[in-house]
Formats: C-alpha cells, sequence, structure tokens
C-alpha cells in the first residue's frame, strides 16, 4: 500500500522561500502544503513581518518549531549555553543543525516528504538541506527540479536501457534525438551535467516524466504518488523574478533587502543586507555588520555582547574593531569599490555584489 506523501514548504524569512510559497500557491493550488518555520528567537523584525504577511496571503497557518521549546530562553541562547557560549562559525555550524535542521526532522518523523526548496534558476547549489532518505527535496525555480542524489543515480550508464524505456512511457515528441542522447554514455568527454541540459534543453517536460517514471522504481517519497504536478513545471525563475512575485502578490519585500545610501569622502555608495536568518549571522559581510551598526544599533550592540571569552563573530576581527570610524570608511570605500566592478559586470542588484564572496549560505536560513 502506498503511504500518503506530505508535502512541505519551510519559511526561512528570505525572499526566496516567501516567493516560492506564494508562487506554489497561485501554480499549483491543488498541492497541500505545509508550512513551517524554525525560530532562533534572533532573527529582525521584518522577517517576523514577512511571515505573518505570508500566513495572511496563503490563509494558512505558518507552523512554527522552536527547538528548545520548553526552555524559557530564546533557542539560539539555549543551545550556546549548551555549547559553552562557543559561537557558531561556518565551520563549526552548530546552529543551522540544533535550530533548524533537528527540528524540521523530528516535525517530519519518518512519514514520506516532499521538501520545496526555493534555490533560484540563477544559482548553483543544492544548499544545506536534510539528506534524510524519507525527504526529497525539489527545486521547483530551477530547470532541473530534482536533487543531485536522484540525478546522478538516474544518469548512471548501468541505466540506460531503462532511460529509454522510461522515456518510451512519456509520449515525448522527439524521442529518436532524445534517445540519442540517452544512448551516449557519460565519459570524460560528455560529462554527467552535459548530459543533463542537453535532455532539459530537448524536453524538460518529457525529461521530468522520465525521472517520475524512474522513481516509481525506487524508494524515493515520491515513488508513493499516482502524479506530481510539478513534472510539467518548465519555468525558471531569477532574482529579478523572485522580487516580481514579493512586490506583486503585496506580500512585499523584506525592508532589509532595500538599498540604502550612504556617502563617504564625498563618493556614494548602497548598502543592505543580503539574506534573512539571525542578526548576528557569521555569514555576513563587514558591509553588512556596517549596515546592522548604522541601521539597527540595538542588535549590534546585542550581538557584541555575545562576543566574550576570545570567542568573536568573524575569525580576524572584533566587532568592537569594525565599528571605528576609520574602519567602517574604509569597508565604506571597499564596497563602493566593489560595487563599481559588479557595475561593469552582469547585476544592478546589490545583494548579487553581497553574495559573491559568501560561501556556502543555507536552505533553511537564508532561502
Ligand atoms: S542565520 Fe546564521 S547564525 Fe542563524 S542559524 Fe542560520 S547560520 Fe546560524
Amino acid at each position: 500500500m502506498k503511504n500518503k506523501v506530505r508535502h512541505v514548504l519551510g519559511i526561512s524569512g528570505g525572499k526566496d522561500s516567501a516567493a516560492l510559497a506564494i508562487y506554489l500557491f497561485n501554480k499549483y493550488p491543488q498541492l497541500d502544503i505545509e508550512y513551517y518555520t524554525c525560530d532562533t528567537g534572533k532573527e529582525l523584525e521584518a522577517t517576523y513581518q514577512l511571515i505573518k504577511n505570508l500566513e495572511i496571503y496563503l490563509g494558512k497557518k505558518i507552523i512554527l518549531l522552536e527547538a528548545a521549546n520548553k526552555s524559557h530562553e530564546d533557542p539560539f541562547d539555549h543551545f550556546l549555553k549548551l555549547y559553552g557560549g562557543y559561537l557558531p562559525s561556518s565551520g563549526s555550524r552548530w546552529c543551522t543543525r540544533k535550530l533548524k535542521l533537528d527540528p524540521f526532522e523530528k516535525w517530519v518523523g519518518d512519514d514520506p516528504v516532499i521538501s520545496y526548496v526555493g534555490i533560484r534558476g540563477d544559482e548553483s547549489r543544492e544548499g544545506y538541506i536534510s539528506k534524510k532518505t524519507n525527504i526529497q527535496s525539489i527545486f521547483p525555480f530551477r530547470k532541473n527540479i530534482w536533487s543531485e542524489d536522484v540525478i546522478s543515480k538516474l544518469l548512471k550508464n548501468e541505466q540506460i536501457s531503462n532511460m529509454a524505456n522510461w522515456y518510451a512511457l512519456t509520449g515525448a515528441g522527439k524521442l529518436p534525438r532524445i534517445l540519442e542522447i540517452v544512448e551516449e554514455p557519460i565519459s570524460g568527454k560528455f560529462t554527467q551535467n552535459e548530459k543533463l541540459d542537453a535532455l532539459l534543453d530537448l524536453d524538460t517536460r518529457a525529461f521530468n516524466q522520465m525521472v517520475f517514471e524512474y522513481l516509481k522504481t525506487t524508494h524515493y517519497p515520491l515513488s508513493n504518488c499516482n502524479e506530481f504536478e510539478l513534472t510539467d513545471n518548465e519555468e525558471v525563475l531569477i532574482r529579478e523574478d523572485i522580487f516580481r512575485v514579493l512586490r506583486d502578490s503585496g506580500v512585499g519585500v523584506p525592508q532589509y533587502y532595500e538599498k540604502v545610501s550612504f556617502e563617504v569622502n564625498g563618493q556614494k555608495g548602497e548598502y543592505a543586507r543580503s539574506r534573512s536568518g539571525c542578526y548576528f549571522c557569521f555569514f555576513q559581510q563587514k558591509i553588512e555588520w556596517v549596515w546592522l551598526y548604522e541601521q539597527h544599533p540595538e542588535k549590534f550592540k546585542l550581538a557584541m555582547e555575545y562576543e566574550k571569552d576570545g570567542y568573536t563573530w568573524m575569525q580576524d576581527e572584533r566587532l568592537e574593531d569594525i565599528i571605528r570610524p576609520d574602519r567602517i570608511r574604509q569597508i565604506k570605500e571597499d564596497q563602493i569599490k566593489k560595487a563599481s566592478k559588479a557595475n561593469n559586470k552582469k547585476s544592478s542588484y546589490l545583494i548579487d555584489i553581497l553574495d559573491e564572496s559568501d560561501g556556502e549560505g543555507c536552505a533553511s536560513c537564508f532561502i
């Protein structure tokens, strides 16, 4: 007997997951999606406001998953104490595991789950997502909506004849050309990514239907479904689409993404915050710390209070050093230089510039 599959979408407080909720709500109203959010207790007010706006738009409660819900402290502070004051960092990201992934995995238990993730079509990463086998991630904003593990198992050379059979079930129009590509083995000259792109470019729907046929033969959660609406998804959404979806819906763009002007040594520049997540997140760049100091001084002061006993948010600099006037000036000048270099390149979005030097963020916090 097939198990009932749950469809879930995590609202991180960032723009991409919010836009994904709106997008799926409008495009696939038949999907019964459970929305959830994991609160760290350390978000900016704009994040909480976004969640309230979304609840109104979706007409549905966004379930609040709180780690350490029996504690009298905020979830972050509770775990920080357990870790002896050891602040998280990109190398030791206990916060994401304890505050986001653990509560999520506990909430879904062993149920088969489809988890929709808002990684955009202009990003090339999977993010930091749950790897439990009963949780299958789907990426509706990308041309390739499937996760890396599904693709690498499916495109193995040993699957070539099976793939041809699964394609035959899809009724694809360009089958002879598709089969030529299917039959070409992956090698040093024809990589997995090239094969994937070639198949997607020829007929995205047929590719998705073929993947769905493959999944029926596996233990992935989608093997429990008779159909999957998103196999018809051919749209790719990039950064500007995300802003459009948020604005058009009336849900709005969180205030911290909006550019704020500054002037330094007679030169004009702009800053903003590039992502959602805790106000003190160690992923933020120096210019974002300056933004926090100048736009939310009370939060900056709180962030400074965490820096004690030798623990700091950044490896190379303490917060009390970053706010010296000469240091702020220097960081702003660097930002102006970076922005002018980026202006000569592709994007006019400030957050593209801020994003550039970031490491891999986590799907649970920033998407
Ligand atoms: S936003 Fe940053 S500090 Fe907060 S839980 Fe996520 S990674 Fe950790």
